[in-house]
């Protein structure tokens, strides 16, 4: 169980670490696949470990995040993991605390000076931000808020392939929240700029963690109200309005999309 609370200490030697080597999680051949690993024992078997990052208490111990360099990986020792590739394999809390780990590690990279003055930043506030002490900024990690909508019209939903996704699958319409937006209004805004069609009854599903960089996917269900289908062809391939009967590929139920897609279903099948 993870303590989002950050240590304000610096890493020892028995502390454990996630370690990535770029987007790639390490994890010990023999061990558990995404289990952090001792900072004393990443030090002897890599050339640099760097950007040592805070994360939290995992049962009541500190524990961090690095950045570790290598030409080459000890394949008796060692294994390493897209990021990505581990969703779905782990359970969803396990992933969220990993991805958690990465992103404070990305944060830490990138602010390590002031956006608005240029000097040193160091964190504070017990670990929860990077403080400029020449202009006296604060930076706290960055979220970017996602909304991601499921359409409905009686028994049908709307599903979409993306630009580039080569119709692998059909998924729900998503899109960033802009500045002085709520999110029902991005709901209105993305469905209207990606299929032109006016929707209604929007209702909150739930949120997921989204570490590729940093977004937190917030998913609605609204109400088909009027228009059709007409795509915005630089952001989607192709949209449909599927029923139970009639589903092309969709997202895998560990993603969010898959989760208000299958709620829909089993609504559908229930009636
Ligand atoms: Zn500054």
């Amino acid at each position: 169980m993870l303590n989002f609370s950050r240590p304000n200490v610096a890493a020892q030697a028995e502390d454990t670490v996630w370690a990535f080597h770029g987007r790639q999680l390490i994890s010990e051949l023999m061990g558990q696949p995404g289990a952090p690993i001792p900072l004393g024992q990443l030090k002897t078997d890599f050339p640099v470990v760097r950007d040592i990052t805070p994360v939290g208490y995992l049962n009541d111990r500190a524990v961090y995040a690095c950045a570790v360099e290598s030409d080459d990986l000890d394949v008796m020792k060692y294994t390493s993991t897209n990021l990505f590739g581990l969703l779905g394999r782990l359970p969803q809390e396990e992933f969220d605390v990993i991805g958690r780990a990465h992103q404070l590690l990305n944060w830490e990279r990138e602010h390590r000076h002031c956006g608005r003055c240029g000097n040193e930043t160091h964190l504070s506030d017990k670990g929860q931000s990077r403080l400029c002490q020449q202009c006296n900024l604060s930076v706290y990690p960055r979220l970017s808020p996602c909304v991601i909508v499921l359409v409905t019209r009686d028994d049908e939903c709307l599903l979409a392939a993306g630009v580039g996704s080569n119709r692998r699958f059909y998924s729900c319409l998503a899109g960033f929240v802009e500045p002085g937006e709520t999110c029902e209004q991005a709901v209105i805004r993305e469905v209207m700029e990606e299929v032109g069609i006016v929707v209604d009854d929007i209702q909150y599903q739930g949120s997921q963690p989204w570490p590729f960089p940093g977004q937190l996917m917030l998913g609605f269900t609204a109400k088909w109200v009027s228009g059709e289908i007409c795509v915005d062809p630089e952001e989607i391939d192709d949209a449909v309005w599927c029923s139970g009967d009639t589903l092309p590929p969709t997202p895998p139920s560990f993603s969010i999309a898959g989760q208000l897609i299958n709620a829909f279903l089993s609504t559908q099948r229930s009636l």
